[in-house]
């Protein structure tokens, strides 16, 4: 844990006692501070107390006292409006912070040479995060990740020689970081998401903006129109940003060209490495993320061997295009994280002879807009509520099945592809819907996938890593 010192001797409010909120409220307290912690949910109040930390209603709370208000990043701070915490701080003129606004004052404060890797982006946030974070460890660094992934922030070992840390932050907890200073700042991309807590996507933007904005050494996808507009202000303010794209050749930075990985400097081109065959990072969205780590471990003093080398080595996240198993030409891939079209995108597109597995409860506009993708699946296996309006969308596109369970549809995806004409074909679950139809979330659908496949006899499991 690190201890958050900057509040010291003064009193601070907690609310939001989930995983990260406790943990957060046990930093403040290590670091000197009296917490008053609170929740909507009795439960979390309940817990939070029963470790020791003081519960108070924040309704009732002396805030000429509070020195700050701490809230979750899942707290409402101004849409769909803002939460009646907020409204009580904002009326007593108290300043409303996150835990990465915690971690950036302590790291301030105590260890200011420590590198601070910040990853953002509306899409590949955990996967660049991850990757950042293995092939700096492969490459001997000392390297902490959280964020929002995996531990929360506060949680992460202290401060010591050059420990790297490498966090991911969601757009709320940047909104809930005004003083976030990373040394390096990846900003991936940008697409319309979560505006019902940004109210527009120029907000959304503006908060995404000012991870790189802060930064030391900014890094910018240019694959997008929001983003190109951020790293051209970024320049016009005598920033220079690291620039990189799967989609054009840049005079400057770093651009895939198919799997290869080039970068520019002053126009001159050098191939720094191909990510073929490396099954953990598929496709021209990981070609994104792979760039985006590339340019960040160079910063960091990498080596080219050392970056190829820990990508290499790379598993992976769970549920997110994980290898699963194989047997003989055919791969098992659980994309269970794709609750959505666009999400399945880069899964139907990054392979040709596809069995896929989809369905659940389906979302608004269905799987429409996959339809230029309808050509690389062979034959689809519908499960769930969503099956019979994904049928029809099919309708003549593409040969299909009602199999209803993940069992059935795992069974029959896999007799089918081992029997395929061309080879090298993929049993895809990548569903397109939520999965609280038949499953607890999208975790549980995945495992359930993964259990079918490895009960298949002759599959032989392929180790991926935790989110
Ligand atoms: P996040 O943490 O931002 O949700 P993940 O790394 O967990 O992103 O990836 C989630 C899904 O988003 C992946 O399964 C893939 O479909 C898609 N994805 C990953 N990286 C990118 C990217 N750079 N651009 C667009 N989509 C991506």
């Amino acid at each position: 844990m690190i201890p958050a010192t900057s509040f010291h001797g003064r009193s601070i409010a907690v609310f939001g006692l989930g995983g990260s909120g406790i943990a957060t409220a046990q930093a403040l307290l290590a670091g000197g501070a009296s917490v008053l912690a609170w929740d909507d949910n009795p439960q979390r109040i309940a817990l939070a107390a029963a470790e020791g930390i003081e519960t108070v209603d924040l309704r009732q709370a002396d805030w000429s006292q509070l020195a700050a208000l701490l809230i979750a990043p899942g707290v409402p701070l101004t849409h769909p409006r803002p939460h009646w915490c907020v409204d009580l701080a904002k009326a007593a003129g108290v300043e409303i912070i996150g835990d990465v606004e915690l971690f950036a004052r302590e790291r301030r404060a105590h260890a200011p040479q420590s590198p601070f890797i910040a990853v953002t982006g509306t899409n590949g946030k955990s996967t660049t995060t991850a990757l950042t974070a293995h092939v700096l460890t492969s490459a001997g660094r000392d390297v902490q990740m959280g964020g929002n992934i995996g531990r929360a922030v506060m949680t992460l070992d202290p401060f010591a020689g050059n420990r790297h840390y490498v966090v991911e932050c969601s757009s709320y907890q940047i909104d809930l970081a005004p003083s976030l200073d990373p040394t390096i700042g990846i900003l991936l991309n940008l697409s319309p998401d979560h505006l019902d807590r940004h109210g527009t996507m120029k907000n959304y933007a503006s908060l995404k903006e000012r991870l790189v904005l802060g930064s030391r050494v900014p890094i910018v996808g240019m694959d997008d129109a929001h983003c190109r507009v951020i790293a051209a202000r970024l320049e016009d303010a005598g920033r220079k940003a690291m620039r990189i794209s799967t989609s054009h050749a840049l005079d400057d930075g770093f651009y895939a060209n198919g799997p290869l990985l080039m970068r520019v400097d002053g126009g001159r081109a050098t191939p720094l490495f191909s990510l073929e065959g490396i099954g953990s990072l598929r496709g021209r969205h990981n070609a994104q993320n792979a760039l985006a780590a590339a340019a960040a471990c160079l910063s960091c003093g990498l080596t080219v061997a050392q970056i190829e080398a820990g990508f290499r080595s790379f598993p992976g996240l769970v549920h997110r295009m994980e290898q699963v198993g194989r047997k003989a030409h055919v791969l098992f891939i659980n994309d269970s994280k794709a609750t959505n079209a666009e999400a399945v995108a880069p899964a139907l597109s990054s392979f040709s002879r596809i069995y896929w597995i989809a369905g659940g409860l389906a979302k608004e506009g269905g799987i429409e807009s996959l339809r230029p993708y309808f050509s690389r699946v062979a034959k689809a296996y519908l499960i769930g509520e969503a099956a019979p309006a994904f049928a029809a969308t099919l309708g003549e596109a593409t040969d299909f099945e009602i199999s209803g369970t993940m069992e059935a549809a795992v069974e029959h995806a896999a007799r089918d592809a081992a029997q395929d004409p061309v080879g090298e074909a993929v049993v895809l679950l990548s569903p397109a819907c939520a999965s609280f139809d038949q499953f607890r979330n999208f975790e549980v659908r995945g495992e359930a996938f993964r259990q079918a496949v490895l009960s298949l006899a002759g599959v032989e499991p392929i180790r991926g890593t935790g989110k």
